[in-house]
C-alpha cells in the first residue's frame, strides 16, 4: 500500500482515505511480535500550505513477560498527525519514510510508528513479581519457598525448614 504525497501536494484537492490491515507478522521487532493484523486507518487532507495527513493504528504486541516469561498480548492503539508542505519534501527533517520519487509507502509507515509506540519490554502486569529464585515459578502463583512471612508456630516441611534456614 503506497500512498503517493508529491502528486497529492501537487493536485490534490479533496480529502483522501483508505482502511487497510497490515500483516506485520514476519517483520524485525525489537524485543516482541506483531502476530496479529495491524488495522490502518490514513487520511490526507488538503490545506492552505500542504496537506495533513493522519494514520490512526491498533495492534498487538506479542510475546513474554520480561519478568515471569509468561505469554503476553498488549493492545495499542493511537493516532498520529503530520501537516507537510511542499517545502518538506527535501527536508532532512521530515519524519516520514519518503522514498525519493515522493512516495510514502504506507507499511513502512506503520512499522516506524510501531517501533516508535511500542514499549520494547513487555509485561503481563506492571507490578509482575517475576519467578521466584528457589524454585523457578511465578511468584504470583505463590510458593512456599518464597512466602514473604511464615507465621510463627506454622509446621514447615522440614526440608524447606532447611532451605529457610540456608536462604536466611
Ligand atoms: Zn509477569
Ligand atoms: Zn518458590
Amino acid at each position: 500500500m503506497q500512498f503517493d504525497l508529491k502528486t497529492f501536494l501537487e493536485r490534490g484537492r479533496t480529502p483522501y482515505e483508505t482502511e487497510f490491515s497490515l500483516a506485520l507478522s514476519g517483520w524485525d521487532f525489537p524485543g516482541y511480535r506483531v502476530d496479529a493484523p495491524v488495522g490502518v486507518r490514513f487520511r490526507a487532507v488538503p490545506t492552505a500550505e500542504g496537506v495533513d495527513l493522519t494514520c490512526a493504528i491498533t495492534a498487538e504486541a506479542a510475546g513474554e513477560c520480561a519478568r515471569c516469561l509468561a505469554p503476553v498480548v498488549q493492545p495499542y492503539a493511537f493516532t498520529r498527525s503530520w501537516s507537510v508542505r511542499p517545502a518538506d519534501l527535501a527536508s532532512e527533517e521530515l519524519e516520514l519514510p519518503l522514498e525519493e520519487n515522493g512516495v510514502l509507502p504506507l507499511s513502512e509507515l506503520v512499522y516506524q510508528e510501531l517501533v516508535l509506540e511500542i514499549k520494547p519490554v513487555l509485561l503481563c502486569r506492571e507490578d509482575c513479581e517475576g519467578l521466584c529464585p528457589v524454585c523457578g515459578r511465578p511468584k504470583a502463583d505463590g510458593c512456599g519457598c518464597c512466602a514473604p512471612d511464615v507465621a510463627p508456630g506454622t509446621a514447615l516441611d522440614p526440608r524447606l525448614a532447611g532451605l529457610r534456614k540456608l536462604l536466611e
